[in-house]
């Protein structure tokens, strides 16, 4: 199983792979690598695909594996405040049938609220060809990935404490994986984005709400019950401003969007309540100098927190999602360049910060990896 769990996440970092290859990455033999492989063929998991002709003439090359197209696909469920969306996620990484509804109030009933996943997760699986291999929720909340519930969700306390994975499993008959959406996020950057191959990254989810997942020495790190990486909720500033969880002095009081519109409308910018990333940085580059003030504090104060993840854990290589991405090359850059000047210098530590993508898809992705890692028992 172990061996299997090897083989997927080679295929995972390498792309189309040959069995020998595999052999080799996998540190078995040949006919170890094919009593892997075959019951995969056999499931119609993993498929042999046309090897690429190679220029020299010689022997027949070796036909590689990979991901078949029409294994069982995977449910992959996004479950923020303000809506919920699901797909059917194919083991080769491709997303079909994605479909969204906005969620009622989340201080009301949470009757509405159920009724509106369950909606939204059957008219997925109802395109599904053959029958998913589970559901893969992300949730924008904190999360109890041992029970499968969400503890605290800020922005709707309906769901506070809701058994959610028991619910969709009992509804549709099918494994059901709950988990923090920023580590969501960071498998989907590991299997299918940037964070391909690496031994260790962070993912950063910044927008309306802040947190972070942390892929360290090879392996997903949750934290006990999944309570890691509430990174929102660290603390940046003793008696610090009153924050929405009842603490002071939260990182995300200083760096989600609510900081961002009050303060874009405190210096008179344009739209304040519209105010993200992307509408800053086109007012920094029309030359507004309160908007290029305002965009280097933002920056900053995101930093302040990547750059305590740094001197925590030193992942040193950091995916960055959500609405910062809306601000291009410019507030990426703006942002590594605080991070560097608040770490110390330290020779053999390049920190390295990029943009992951802006939309849902990573996090989608992710939330079906979920499930393929535990089918298949992975360490993501
Ligand atoms: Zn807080």
């Amino acid at each position: 199983m172990a061996n299997r769990g090897l083989v997927i996440q080679a295929l995972f970092d390498l792309g189309p792979t040959s069995r020998a290859e595999l052999a080799r990455r996998a540190g078995v033999n040949r006919t170890t690598i094919s009593g892997i492989v075959q019951p995969l063929i056999d499931n119609d998991v993993l498929v042999e695909i046309e090897p690429v002709q190679s220029k020299r003439s010689g022997g027949k090359p070796a036909r590689p594996l990979w991901f078949s197209p029409s294994a069982r696909p995977i449910c992959g469920v996004l479950l923020m405040p303000d809506a919920v969306q699901a797909c059917l996620v194919t083991v080769d990484g491709a997303i079909i049938a994605v479909n969204r509804i906005a969620l009622p109030n989340g201080d009301g009933p949470v009757g509405p609220i159920i009724r509106a996943i369950k909606k939204t997760t059957r008219s997925a699986l109802d395109r599904a060809v053959r029958k998913p291999l589970g559901i893969g929720v992300a949730v924008g909340a904190m999360v109890d990935t041992d029970q499968g519930s969400i503890v605290t969700m800020n922005l709707a306390p309906s769901l506070d404490g809701y058994p959610l994975a028991a619910e969709l499993r009992r509804e549709f008959g099918l494994p059901v994986r709950l988990d923090h959406h920023p580590r969501a996020l960071l498998v989907g950057d590991r299997w299918f984005g940037k964070g391909r191959g690496a031994a260790q990254f962070a993912a950063i989810y910044t927008g309306e709400v802040l947190g972070g997942a942390f892929y360290l020495d090879g392996r997903l790190y949750r934290g006990v019950g999944g309570a890691g990486g509430e990174l929102g909720h660290t603390f940046v500033q003793v008696g610090g401003e009153l924050c929405r969880c009842g603490r002071r002095g939260c990182w995300d009081t200083i760096a989600t969007l609510s900081w961002l519109r009050r303060e874009a409308k405190a210096v008179g910018l344009p739209q304040p309540g519209e105010m993200n990333s992307g509408a800053l940085m086109q007012l920094v580059v029309a030359g507004d100098p309160r908007a290029a003030t305002l965009a280097d504090r933002y920056a900053n104060n995101i930093a302040v927190g990547i750059a305590n993840v740094q001197q925590t854990l030193a992942p040193n290589d950091y995916i960055l999602h959500g609405e910062v991405v809306l601000g291009g090359a410019p507030m990426i850059e703006a942002i590594a360049a605080h991070v560097r000047r608040l770490v110390p210098n330290r020779p053999g530590l390049n920190i390295e910060i990029s943009a992951g993508e802006p939309g849902d898809r990573a996090a989608l992705l992710g939330a079906a990896g979920l499930v393929l890692s535990d089918l298949l028992r992975l360490s993501i």
